[in-house]
């Protein structure tokens, strides 16, 4: 199946900034893909190449959707939609830089990733099976999904707090019922903030999750988080998993959360003593992006209960993993398609953690769009985790929605993922 066009056009994500979308056509038809946007994005991601100019503040993205439209498009119309690892790599190649600086890895990826789509099609193969045939898997596990229920940090409007506060229905039978139980303790949050400092403790951050500047300190997030789990009758069945982004408040050699100041062992101890209060899974960015020494002390203190996951330490990209196991950095890693910017590279990224005996969470941005590809590929790799945000919001219901058809598609050879240690 011959690509026969690529076109790219500006579109919005799902906090009004510009975004890249790319139609792909073959003649089975028309395959779409779009790119998400972080936040609280790390220092080593791959260059997500912005205008800079007077429009949207400049976020715009028209020197992306020109490098697509004049020249990638041009260098594989008429390729098989199937070549995925010779085109991406014919991608990377035009681009020639180590971070994608020259075309934009917001450029490449959505083309990537309506190459995969349209590749499945061809294959007459759900995407998911055909990522899986890509990465040399079975697909059958359904992931326990980290949902973020209370959001901070960068996505919140609030300063040196810990991100995102997200519980896992790790005892769900299927991943249908984990998402029931998480939308009803969504729910059950929501009236015990509105209860407890009104109406407007119930407005939510860009990730869907309540953002209310009443609850200052982590505990307190928590402990109102398994409150909600418990009245919505899910006591005991949630663990919890929390991202600090803690890049975000790094500086000097010295996290601040709130008001209190901590060196890199310091904040081991606070989370060392938050997992022995908690039912602590996981545990994202602990440490800041560059602060490998502080991420080795504390894999090899929390590391044997606790998943020790990397995201701006990695960013998806299989030269900082390398190190990162070396060093014994971490035991886990954040996969964000749009941090190494190609489909082909980030499966190289899951199979590399999970060659290592590492875990692999597959994630969303928190910019995001209606795009569903992270629910296939967390599939297709049997990568057993996703983290896309609360049930609120379409941009990250979409994933979630995409996973129940999944499930239903996959029935009695779905296995969902339940605990994670
Ligand atoms: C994250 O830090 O894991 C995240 C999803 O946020 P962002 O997309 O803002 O980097
Ligand atoms: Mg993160």
């Amino acid at each position: 199946m011959k690509i026969l066009s690529v076109h790219a056009r500006e579109v919005l994500d799902s906090r009004g900034n510009p975004t890249v979308e790319v139609d792909l056509k073959t003649s089975q038809g028309l395959f779409r893909a779009m790119v998400p946007s972080g936040a609280s994005a790390g220092q080593h991601e791959a260059l997500e190449l912005r205008d800079k100019d007077k429009r949207y503040g400049g976020k715009g993205v028209l020197k992306a959707v020109a490098n697509v439209n004049t020249l990638i498009a041009p260098q594989i119309k008429g390729m098989l939609c199937t070549q995925q690892r010779e085109i991406d790599d014919i991608m990377l190649k035009l681009d020639g830089t180590e971070n994608k600086d020259k075309l934009g890895a917001n450029a490449i990826l959505p083309v990537s990733m309506a190459v995969a789509k349209a590749g499945a099609a061809a294959q007459g193969m759900p995407l998911y099976s055909y990522l899986g045939s890509l990465f040399g898997s079975n697909p059958h596990v359904l992931p326990t999904p980290m949902c973020n229920l209370i959001n901070g940090g960068k996505h919140a409007g609030q300063e040196n707090s810990i991100q995102e506060h997200m519980l896992m229905p790790v005892k769900a039978k299927t991943f249908s019922d984990g998402i029931r139980a998480i939308a009803e303790t969504y729910h059950q949050l929501h009236k015990l903030l509105k209860q407890k400092f009104g109406a407007m403790a119930t407005l939510i951050g860009d990730e869907g999750g309540f953002a209310p500047g009443q609850l200052a300190t982590t505990e307190e997030r928590l402990n109102l988080m398994l409150e909600a789990a418990k009245n919505a009758g899910y006591d005991g069945e949630m663990s919890i998993a929390i991202d600090s982004a803690s890049s975000e408040f790094f500086s000097d050699g010295v996290y601040t959360i709130g008001s209190k100041k901590y060196t890199g062992g310091e904040l081991t101890d606070f989370y060392a003593a938050l997992a022995s209060k908690y039912p602590i899974a996981s545990i994202e960015d602990g440490h800041a992006e560059d602060d490998w020494d502080s991420w080795v002390g504390m894999t090899k203190k929390l590391g044997s209960k606790t998943q020790v996951v990397g995201d701006d330490l990695f960013v998806t990209n299989t030269q900082r993993i390398q190190r990162g196991i070396q060093l014994g950095a971490a035991n886990s890693v954040l996969i964000k398609l749009n941090q190494i910017g190609s489909v082909s590279e980030t499966l190289d990224a899951i199979r590399m953690a999970q060659k290592t005996g590492w875990t692999a969470v597959v994630s969303h941005r928190s910019g995001e769009t209606e795009d569903s590809f992270i629910a296939d590929l967390v599939v297709a790799t049997n990568a057993g985790q996703i983290k896309t945000g609360a049930p609120a919001r379409s941009d990250r219901n979409a994933k979630y929605n995409q996973l129940m058809r999944i499930e239903e598609e996959l029935c009695s050879n779905a296995k969902y993922q339940g605990m994670i240690r």
